[in-house]
């Protein structure tokens, strides 16, 4: 199902979860990035119920439930050019920039072409 992204890496994730709960299609888009980034691409976050996602005070109407989303650890200026870079040129519309992570979705019934922050 993936190239470079193993079951194991999503049980890691917070909450622990399946590669089979994610969309194939975006499993495709997620190894170009990896591709084009040619970096090692850490996930923190894949998919997330909607049930998690309202305790920890969410919509639950993200990418995340939908399999459309992951967090990937990073934190260097260098690596976080190299992924949004490589997210850009792949097509991913929806884009989070958090002090540690980057968030990337590409659910179509939210907002489209539009990159956020998760600055306090
Ligand atoms: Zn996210």
């Amino acid at each position: 199902m993936s190239k470079y992204f193993k079951d194991a890496e999503f049980r890691r994730c917070t909450p622990s979860c399946s590669i089979d709960q994610m969309d194939p299609g975006f499993m495709n888009k997620l190894d170009e990035v990896r591709e084009i980034a040619g970096i090692p691409i850490v996930l923190t976050s894949a998919w997330r119920s909607i049930i998690w996602e309202k305790m920890h005070g969410r919509s639950g109407d993200g990418d995340h439930p939908q399999g459309r989303g992951v967090d990937v650890k990073c934190n260097t200026s260098q690596n976080r050019y190299k992924i949004v870079r490589a997210a850009l040129i792949v097509g991913f519309r929806r884009i989070g920039i958090g002090k540690t992570f980057i968030h990337l979705g590409d659910a179509t019934n939210l907002p489209q072409d539009v990159i956020w922050d998760y600055y306090e």
